[in-house]
């Protein structure tokens, strides 16, 4: 079998660990990126670096962030009585964009799904219990969850292990489709959702 020189072919198996990507599509992007001009193709590398280099997880609450500590850890505004906990970095600015919320976050790192690996061990669960334990000012704690199988069950765990920090747990209000992912809801139906959300 004819292989494609070395570069290709590693840049290929790379690309197969992004989500949706398999290797036929790897592959299709690997020519696409040559076909740039190289000058391009150097600075699209060095963006990559750069997401290495620049990128990091904020101690506080795992948010990405280029300083220290991220911009809503280091916002004085912030009201740290309040903790929302979300399944990724990604669904911070979702939530921020409804302006319905103004507590701070913490990033659990993923959903519950053991059958993928994703088990409470694997999840931030321990750094979770260790802030909590540490912070007392915090006074409500909102699961901000996709409705959907394993969001529905990562609230269910999180509800159950809560219940011994006696804070006030919430969850969003109904109004989110079930199964539907956060990701895609609308800014004015997570808007509602957050303010109204009630006792888990
Ligand atoms: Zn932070």
């Amino acid at each position: 079998m004819r292989r494609f020189p070395e570069p290709i072919q590693n840049l290929s198996a790379a690309l197969t660990k992004l989500p949706g990507v398999g290797p036929k599509t790897a592959l299709r992007y690997v020519f696409s990126l040559l076909q740039l001009p190289k000058e391009e193709l150097m600075q699209t590398a060095d963006l990559i670096r750069e997401l290495g280099e620049k990128v990091r997880l904020c101690p506080k609450c795992f948010n990405y962030t280029q300083n220290e500590f991220c911009d809503i850890c280091n916002d004085p505004k912030r009201d740290p009585a309040i903790l929302c906990i979300v399944e990724t970095s990604r669904d911070i600015p979702t939530i921020e964009v409804t302006g319905a919320y103004n507590g701070r976050y913490f990033v659990l790192g993923g959903v519950l799904n053991p059958i993928e690996g994703m088990t409470p061990e694997v999840l931030r669960v321990q750094p979770l219990f260790k802030k909590l334990r540490e912070e007392n000012q915090i006074q409500e704690i909102v699961l901000a969850f996709s409705p959907d199988v394993h969001g529905e069950t990562t609230m269910m765990y999180l509800t159950k292990q809560l219940l011994g920090f006696s804070k006030r747990l919430t969850r969003l209000a109904r109004g989110l489709q079930a199964g539907a992912s956060l990701e895609f809801a609308d800014e004015i139906t997570l808007g509602e959702a957050f303010r109204g959300r009630k006792e888990s």
